[in-house]
Formats: C-alpha cells, structure tokens, sequence
C-alpha cells in the first residue's frame, strides 16, 4: 500500500524546479531549525539504539529517522500522557519495536514538521497548548491544539 508521504514525493518530483528548490531549502531550514530537539531525541534514542535497537530512514516530503526496539516499548509504555506507540523528538522519532501503522506514522510526522516549524520553541509552546487545554477543563493530550492537528493529518493517510 503507498503511503500519502509517497504521494507527497510524487508531487514534489512532478513540480517546477523552483519549486522543488524552496522545498528542499525549506527542508534543511527546518532540520537546521529543529536540530537542537533532534539532538535531545538522538540522546534519549542512544539507550534505544543500543539494546537490539533498529534504525529506519523515513524518506518523505517529512525525513526522520525511526528508531525502535525493546527500550522504545519500555520507554513509551511508561510515556507521562500514557502508553504510546511513538514520539517524536525533533527529526528523530522512537516508535515501537513492531513498527507503526501508515496513520501512526503521518501523525508523528505532523510532529516532526512542527518542530521543524518551531524550533526550540517546540516543547514551550506544546506544553503551552496543554496547559491552555487544561485551564479550558480539557484534556492536557487530547484537546493540545498539536495533537489536534497530528490527528487531522492522520485522517489524510
Ligand atoms: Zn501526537
């Protein structure tokens, strides 16, 4: 089954070469933008890694690099909002060690492009967005205007 992120490549691989060239400059400002967290993902990742860890490159419209393993599920098992079959951190995304499902995978990668959009500033205004949900007498997860969001892009996989 292709996935919505291959046929965001199609598109991009059909587009102008203009256009091909603001996305793959908008690309790197975004990991350049984001690195810090991905640096901060690659340490919480290095644990993972390490014990019979497994490293995929997700080559989308959206790279990251999927790392998984039994330190990933013991990690996001025990993930302060609940288990979770993924977080991403930056660029770097730690999922479980059974891989995730093409919806799963497109919300973790609305997270990626959010923090490549916000950079450093990603975390504050995430939790931000979770205290404003509260104080409304919403869920800290559920109702975070990004996870919001996370979950729409999952709709379009
Ligand atoms: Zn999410």
């Amino acid at each position: 089954m292709r996935t919505p992120t291959n046929k965001q490549i199609d598109g991009i691989a059909r587009a102008s070469p203009t256009r091909r060239l603001a996305f793959w400059v908008g690309g790197a400002l975004g990991i350049l933008w984001a690195s810090p967290l991905t640096a901060v993902g690659m340490i919480l990742a290095l644990p993972v890694l390490l014990w019979r860890g497994k490293v995929h490159v997700v080559r989308t419209k959206t790279p990251a690099l999927m790392i998984s393993g039994p330190v990933a599920d013991y990690i996001l098992d025990r993930h302060p909002f609940g288990p979770m079959c993924a977080m991403a951190i930056g660029h770097v995304v730690i999922a479980e060690k059974r891989g995730l499902t093409p919806q799963v995978l497109t919300h973790e990668l609305a997270h990626v492009r959010q923090a490549a959009c916000w950079g450093i500033l990603f975390p504050i205004a995430y939790l931000a967005a979770s205290v404003w949900a509260v104080l409304h007498g919403q869920d800290a997860y559920w109702h975070n205007v990004f996870e919001v969001a996370a979950r729409r892009a999952e709709k379009h996989a």
